[in-house]
């Protein structure tokens, strides 16, 4: 897809332009990912080593996904992603194969962001877990985030609905020590998530997202996106009597007529 492409158009392409609200997170992943990537001398010249992990915290669908994969292509990184359950769900050993893989991949291909999806479900605290694979998997992880070099040409990004079930073990300094809430969007980040959901859409006049962004209260990213879905395939429903289907095109003016109205939105 093209650059500033909506997300979910199936484009990987994902700007910082396709999230709506987090200004002062996507500062702070500016902040600590992006400029020791593109400027490692700023923080040699410091004589401090840049982040190896952050930690992404917050709600499911609040964009935590959605900015890892931003960053990664603003700064031309390649993207590796580790989902968690999966890890978890290989028969034993494979595990820690698999994140040994992953890293050896991502260093292959640095710069690189590894994005580790559902984190707690592999670095639960350990005494917690309990089992056998997490506590190696854990160790594996630990020791990976080690081995890697200073110089922060590959960066961990973890993701986690539950910061407080991480192994402490991997906050320390030099793991995933530089922590990033994302939270459930206020009104402002409500409209602004509606404003990146409805840019490729055909509204119709007087349409006023600031309306929804108030009425939609505790709504995160995820939710928005399907309100503005449903709305549009609600205006496809509505005018559906009016198409021709077995003919092989839509007929021009039928198509340029159709919008996304007030009672799409409030089906
Ligand atoms: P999970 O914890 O479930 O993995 P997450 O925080 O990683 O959730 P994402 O996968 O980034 O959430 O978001 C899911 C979808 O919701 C995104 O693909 C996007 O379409 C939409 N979305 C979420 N947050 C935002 C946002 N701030 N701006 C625009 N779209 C968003």
């Amino acid at each position: 897809g093209a650059r500033g492409g909506a997300p979910g158009d199936g484009s990987l392409d994902i700007t910082y332009e396709d999230i709506g609200g987090l200004d002062d997170e996507l500062e702070q992943v500016r902040e600590m990912i992006e400029l020791p990537m593109r400027h490692p001398e700023l923080f040699q010249r410091l004589g401090i080593d840049p982040p190896k992990g952050v930690l992404l915290y917050g709600p499911p669908g609040t964009g935590k996904t959605l900015i890892a994969k931003a960053v990664a292509n603003e700064i031309d990184a390649s993207f590796h992603t580790v989902s968690g359950p999966e890890i978890m769900s290989k028969y034993y050993g494979e595990s820690e194969e698999q994140l040994r893989d992953v890293f050896e991949e991502a260093t292959a291909e640095s710069p690189a962001i590894v994005f580790m999806d559902e984190l707690d479900s592999i670095a639960a605290k350990r005494e917690e877990a309990g089992g056998d694979v997490e506590r190696r998997v854990v160790a594996q992880l630990l020791s990976l985030m080690d081995g890697l070099e200073e110089r922060g040409e590959v960066v961990v990004i973890g993701a986690t609905n539950r910061v407080d079930a991480i192994d402490p073990a991997l906050r320390r300094g030099g793991r995933f020590d530089r922590e990033i809430e994302v939270g459930v969007p206020d009104r402002d980040g409500r409209k602004e998530i509606l404003q990146v959901h409805t840019r490729n859409m055909p509204l119709a006049d007087g349409i006023d997202l600031d309306e929804y962004a108030e009425n939609t209260h505790g709504f995160v990213g995820a939710d928005l996106e399907s309100l503005a879905k449903e709305s549009a395939m609600h205006a496809l429903r509505r005018i559906r009597p009016q198409l021709d289907l077995e003919s092989d095109e839509i007929d021009a003016d039928v198509l340029n007529a159709i919008q996304v109205t007030e009672g799409d939105f409030k089906q």
